[in-house]
């Protein structure tokens, strides 16, 4: 068996555990270049691939090895080299044959469009307008530390990570795809905001808005400030291409920005909700644009990136919630972010606004002063349960504005004068006499009560 022979096998192997987006990203444009005394070289394109093999599928590489090759191996090197020959021998480096360059003519009337004065508006971003919003359209929390990293998409995460490392080097364009409300917005916008730190022609923009922008300045013959815009960015960012579907003059138009972009080494990153050939009435050559660097999936998130996540937005809210209940939020929510952290923030503000009621302040205040709830709220007059009372009285007219009579029936039927007489003497003590051991005493009892809300409608 000749080496391509045996990596052909590995691949096939391979290729069955995996899925076709992986596959292709990681082991297209390998080879093994190789092969003696049980030591193997394997080619990567890139120093992104060759971690990624080292760290994540080495050990399946050498077993698929040895059980190909029917030879112990000792050692595997992973080492970064590009194939000489224009691979005719792996089915991959011929489908890489199919993604047609541009033709030079193409590109020579491209830069005329360059030649033209700098317009003072290429580093405007979209016309997001809003507030929260930085300069280049970008949301300002949306970065990578607020990004946790799970299964479904520590590949993205990661291809996101070393494109922002080396713009419009390691994969261009870098082409993320998922279901709604897993966080490509968000990638997309980590990068944007990461870039911020070293260039500031930074374009981050929707196919939507893409399209409306066009379509203007074709109406407005302002078409040239429009290629301007575009193309004079370091970092070009389209959220939700799949949008761009059936709309063909803005194709064409995206096609030839791309293209001058993709030439001049520039970064293009692109979202979509489905992979690139999924995506209905689009060109074929767009198509195969946007498989060209590198495409990378976000799967469902598994209920561990769920919990990871609720905690992480739990924290920034500053709000304590048992885990009991963040399971419970993951397990539930299947797979949209966002529906997610709605759903913790209706949890949050549902705890938040609930009022509390006489008998949680009596419930405490018997707790403070180790008191069973039934003595306190009882009708015995036993002379250690007057004060504590009094207490319960203060806190409940004070934070509920509960009527005395109401006060007088929670606790034991009393009558409202003994409510009122209670909440006077407390009053005056705190307030007007400036008593700090019965303040405390009081504030003590509120903080048994937590977070709780005070509120009493
Ligand atoms: P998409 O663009 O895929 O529809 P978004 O990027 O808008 O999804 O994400 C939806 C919400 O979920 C956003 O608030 C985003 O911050 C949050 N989100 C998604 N994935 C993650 C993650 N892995 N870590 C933290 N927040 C996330
Ligand atoms: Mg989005």
């Amino acid at each position: 068996m000749t080496n391509e022979q045996i990596w052909q096998s590995v691949l096939g192997e391979m290729e069955v555990s995996l899925s076709r987006v992986n596959f292709i990203t990681w082991f297209k444009d390998t080879f093994i270049s190789s092969f003696e005394n049980n030591k193997v070289i394997i080619c990567v394109p890139n120093g992104f691939v060759k971690k990624w093999l080292e760290e994540k599928y080495h050990k399946n590489i050498l077993k698929t090895l040895e059980s190909v090759s029917q030879q112990k191996i000792n050692d595997i090197i992973y080492k970064i080299e590009l194939r000489k020959s224009s691979g005719t021998n792996t089915v991959y480096g011929q489908e890489q044959k199919n993604y047609d360059l541009p033709a030079k003519t193409d590109s020579n009337q491209q830069t005329k469009y360059l030649a033209g004065e700098q317009n003072e508006n290429n580093n405007k971003p979209n016309q997001a307008g809003q507030a929260s919003y930085n300069r280049f359209g970008l949301n300002p929390k949306y970065t990578f530390e607020n990004f946790i990293v799970g299964k479904n998409n520590e590949l993205a995460h990661a291809a996101c990570k070393a494109v922002v490392n080396n713009l419009g080097k390691a994969y261009n364009p870098l082409f993320i795809y998922g279901g709604v409300g897993l966080g490509k917005t968000h990638l997309l916008q980590a990068i944007g905001n990461e870039a911020t730190k070293f260039t500031d022609k930074i374009l981050y923009t929707t196919s939507e808005k893409f399209t409306n922008n066009y379509v203007q300045a074709v109406q407005t013959g302002k078409g040239k400030d429009f290629k301007n815009m575009y193309r004079n960015v370091d970092l070009l960012l389209i959220d939700d291409v799949q949008f761009m579907g059936g709309k063909d003059g803005t194709q064409e138009e995206f096609f030839h920005t791309f293209n001058e972009l993709q030439q001049g080494d520039k970064q293009i990153v692109l979202s979509s909700d489905r992979p690139p050939k999924s995506i209905p009435a689009i060109e074929k050559r767009l198509i195969s644009r946007f498989e060209s660097g590198m495409v990378a999936d976000i799967g469902k998130p598994d209920i561990e990136t769920k919990l990871a996540i609720l905690e992480k937005k739990i924290k920034e809210k500053n709000f304590p919630l048992e885990k009991d209940i963040l399971v419970y939020i993951a397990e539930n929510i299947q797979n949209n972010i966002c529906v997610l952290e709605g759903a913790l923030n209706r949890v949050v503000s549902n705890i938040q606004s609930r009022s509390l009621t006489p008998k949680e302040i009596i419930d405490a205040v018997g707790k403070f002063y180790n008191i069973p709830f039934k003595d306190l709220a009882g009708s015995s007059r036993k002379k250690e349960l007057v004060w504590p009372r009094q207490i319960a009285i203060y806190i409940i007219r004070e934070e509920l504005n509960t009527s005395y009579p109401s006060i007088g029936n929670e606790l034991g039927g009393r009558d409202h004068t003994t409510a009122m007489h209670a909440y006077n003497k407390i009053a005056q003590e705190i307030k007007e006499k400036g008593n700090e051991k019965i303040k405390q005493e009081v504030d003590s009892v509120k903080q048994l009560l937590g977070n709780r809300s005070f509120s009493s409608v």
